[in-house]
């Protein structure tokens, strides 16, 4: 399995960079789990429109589902549109995107596969099995296991003992941390620092730890070490670019 970073930014994205996106590849199978906003043109660096093979979108929040649009624009309007893509979510978690569109102009780029947390989906080679986890609007983590490998991603939550049993035993968590130690009173509950993170790494057994969803401006370092204080594995932070191979 293959982890390539599209964006790792939370909230908005940095200059260059783009919000949550990864590309998670096995089999030559090609997942596109959350597309926030300017994954788009990172997706397109990598590979060309058709080559994706299914999408995931853990919530409706659009720094996580916004380049779906440019995404299904970009396979509905060329001269030879590919077969619908599959689009894993909630219910009702993509309604606002997918209707920015004049009515029907995108319907043929995509197969919408709603779900309900807690369900196992197959997608391609991947088992996903998804987790509701607390955020202001419904989340859904997922764990993708393929081959004897297993991917944890935790969408964007506040600390919850099912982040750790999502994870459990992973080879990689890639979790939010949108703060570095503590999570402000109003956002708290519903989103994480890297504190968190870590301790629930280390509680779960993850072999590694990726950090995504800072808020921009925040020390990459200072994340790191937030983290490092709750958990001893490989620790890293989430930009556009960066791939994980679990071998
Ligand atoms: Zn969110």
């Amino acid at each position: 399995m293959r982890l390539t970073v599209l964006g790792g930014c939370g909230v908005w994205p940095e200059a260059g960079q783009a919000c949550s996106g990864y590309l998670v590849e096995h089999d030559g199978f090609r997942l596109l789990v959350d597309v926030g906003y300017a994954i788009l043109p990172q997706l397109l660096q990598r590979l060309s429109v058709d080559e994706l093979d299914a999408v995931f979108v853990s919530h409706g929040h659009p720094d996580h589902c916004a380049d779906l649009n440019p995404l299904l624009r970009a396979r509905a309007l060329r001269d030879d549109p590919p077969a619908p893509l599959p689009v894993y979510t909630l219910a009702g978690a993509l309604d606002a995107v997918l209707a920015l569109d004049r009515p029907g102009m995108l319907d043929a780029a995509y197969a919408l596969h709603e779900f309900t947390a807690g369900d196992r989906l197959d997608i391609g080679p991947f088992r996903a099995d998804t987790r509701s986890l607390p955020h202001w609007v419904p989340n859904a983590g997922v764990r993708l296991a393929a081959g004897d490998r297993v991917l944890a991603y935790t969408g964007d939550t506040g600390p919850s003992p099912d982040v750790v049993e999502l994870a459990r035993g992973a080879d990689l968590l890639v979790a939010e941390a949108t703060y570095v130690h503590e999570v402000p009173a109003d956002s708290k509950g519903y989103q994480s620092s890297a504190r968190d993170a870590g301790r629930q790494a280390a509680a779960a057994g993850a072999t590694r730890l990726l950090l995504t969803h800072l808020r921009p401006g925040t020390e990459h370092a200072a994340a790191r070490a937030a983290a490092g204080a709750e958990y001893g594995g490989e620790i890293a932070v989430a930009t556009a670019g960066l791939v994980v191979d679990l071998p």
